[in-house]
């Protein structure tokens, strides 16, 4: 893959970011602007991206899209985006370059395989612990997208038949005890029953976080009790999939990695039918979709 580029764009919740990406994962050329509401004017933004792109750098083979939705051939569907069924690849097509559209922890997850801590893997997940828990997946070298483009719609499988009502109508889904919301949760909780009586307002899970690695014992139980429902998923997930690693992103793993990756580890060797599986920090961090986006592209040839 090595000195060809291509445009990779990473359209988020709160930010759509673009950049050059050359064939080593190199970002040679970087910028973002925060997403507009307006559907047209994110299209046309995009547009002005890839050009912007283009004009910099003239050899730029196609362009990569990770978007926070299901994608279908009737299109792209992202309730973050406000989207139902929006024909990128259609709109597109006046750009005049090869256009690939991607859900974004698939992007994520191909960006870590290609340039960043899954290099190497056949078999990896790509997991974000976050506001919710999504997956991308990658089977011998290629990305899973499932019959319907819905694979990896991990943090919606039930752990607790008689858990909380999940937004998506069932009871005890995943996210619903160990994403970042689930945690966050959790601290007001123990704030609210007097955890901390010297506190006079609720810790955020960053505080928690600090308190943690001074010594708070109450804030290192509260981050584990997450990590172990964490490795609950994550002992399904590698009894169902049996992958080489798991790599994560996301808020909470990223900023609890030191605190909690020890501990997710044994909870999984405990559970899981794999002693080998590793679990690993994500090296791309806020850059895995981008990355992957354009990797997805050069990946094409
Ligand atoms: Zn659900």
């Amino acid at each position: 893959m090595s000195s060809r580029c291509a445009v990779g764009i990473d359209l988020g919740g709160t930010n759509l970011r673009w950049a050059v990406v050359d064939g080593s994962g190199a970002r040679l050329y970087q910028a973002r602007i925060e997403r507009p509401r307006d559907q047209t004017e994110v299209l046309d933004r995009i547009r002005a991206a890839v050009e912007d792109c283009k004009s910099r750098y003239p050899s730029v083979q196609g362009a990569g899209i990770a978007v926070p939705g299901i994608i279908t051939p009737d299109g792209v569907t992202s309730n973050n985006l406000g989207w139902q069924g929006v024909r990128l690849d259609e709109e597109l097509k006046d750009l005049g370059l090869p256009f690939r559209v991607l859900n974004d922890m698939a992007a994520g997850a191909l960006g870590e395989l290609h340039f960043g801590r899954a290099r190497g893997f056949g078999s990896v997940i790509f997991i974000t612990v976050s506001t919710g828990i999504g997956a991308g997946i990658i089977l011998d070298g290629e990305v899973y997208r499932g019959a319907n483009g819905m694979a990896g719609e991990v943090g919606h499988t039930v752990v607790d038949l008689n858990g909380l009502l999940c937004g998506c109508g069932r009871r005890g889904c995943w996210e619903m005890i160990a994403s970042g919301t689930a945690h966050r949760r959790r601290v007001r909780e123990a704030f609210d029953s007097g955890t901390w009586p010297n506190l006079t307002v609720e810790p955020t899970p960053s505080d928690v976080t600090l308190r943690a690695r001074q010594g708070d014992r109450a804030a290192r139980a509260l981050i584990l009790r997450t990590a172990r429902y964490v490795g609950i998923g994550v002992s399904n997930l590698a009894n169902l999939y049996d992958p080489e690693a798991f790599i994560f992103t996301g808020g909470f793993a990223r900023n609890n990695w030191d605190i909690i990756d020890e501990y997710l580890e044994r909870e999984v060797r405990d559970q899981a039918f794999s002693q080998n599986v590793r679990l690993l920090l994500t090296e791309l961090g806020d850059d895995a979709g981008i990355v992957g986006a354009a990797a997805g592209v050069l990946a094409r040839g």
